[in-house]
């Protein structure tokens, strides 16, 4: 635990580079580290030398999503310094684990979806539920021929991952699919669903993204922020941010469905049992 779960690099004139590192825990996301990379997100967003953000990871796999087995301590919001507006993170039931899953889940991925900045996520190996969170605010996504990516929530009794983006990332007929069977979506299939913007050879991935992003940072920063802009309201203006905000109310809805049938927050049927003791959902 004496290593940064967030890198922040510079590798090229501004461009900046954040990256998950907890490859031991296969990157999965603790509150701890989310807090850490809405940080890195902020501070490369606050900069005026950064033109281009990448998110990368370390280790052989993306993300395996939230940390289901980080301890009740850990997970205490008292010790982090709130950015959203919503309260109440200690109270009992599920106005606490709504009051959690608003500010870290939903909240932060739809955040980063609007830093006014490009955003490059940079994929490898498996990319699993609350690692679909990272990838997808980011405004262009490259993956290595090995990435594979999966939501697996509807397996927990929950339907689907709190920043419900599917329908807009795949199509309803390939989100259906991908929530209905927890299947593995490979890079290039996520590049013909429109998921993915490129899909390299690994050996090949820091260097591509890091050109792709090199080569954004040419044009002016302003321009660049009014594409994004402009491309981000015809999505919203399609329903996007009303549909989301209904998904994570049904997500809460499972939440405190299986809290009342299982005594936890997701249905341990369809986990395995190491899992499912802990899950924090
Ligand atoms: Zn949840």
């Amino acid at each position: 635990m004496t290593q940064t779960a967030i890198l922040y690099e510079q590798p090229a004139p501004h461009v900046a580079r954040i990256v998950l590192n907890r490859p031991e825990a296969r990157n999965a996301q603790d509150t701890r580290l989310l807090y850490a990379l809405n940080d890195a997100f902020d501070r490369a967003a606050q900069d005026p030398n950064v033109r281009v953000i990448i998110l990368a990871a370390t280790g052989p796999h993306f993300s395996s999503g939230h940390d289901l087995r980080e301890s009740a301590a850990d997970a205490d919001m008292s010790q982090y310094p709130t950015v959203g507006t919503w309260c109440g993170f200690e109270c009992a039931g599920a106005e606490g684990r709504m009051a959690r899953e608003k500010e870290i889940y939903i909240g932060f991925s739809e955040r980063w979806r609007n830093i006014p900045k490009p955003t490059i996520a940079q994929v490898q190996g498996k990319c699993i539920a609350g690692g679909l969170m990272l990838v997808w605010p980011c405004d262009l996504v490259v993956a290595a021929e090995d990435a594979a990516f999966m939501d697996n929530t509807v397996s927990m009794g929950v339907g689907g991952a709190e920043f419900f983006a599917h329908p807009w990332e795949l199509g309803v007929r390939k989100a259906k699919e991908m929530l209905f069977t927890a299947d593995w979506l490979t890079a290039q299939e996520a590049q013909r669903l429109g998921m993915v913007n490129h899909v390299v050879p690994p050996d090949r991935l820091a260097d591509f993204t890091l050109a792709l992003a090199e080569r954004i940072a040419l044009k002016p920063l302003f321009a660049l922020k009014l594409a994004k802009e402009a491309v981000n309201a015809a999505q919203d203006a399609q329903g996007r941010l009303p549909a989301m905000q209904t998904a994570f109310a049904l997500h809460q809805l499972a939440h405190s469905h299986n809290m009342l049938v299982h005594g936890l927050p997701i249905d341990p049927s369809g986990m395995s049992p190491a899992v499912a003791g802990k899950g924090r959902g």
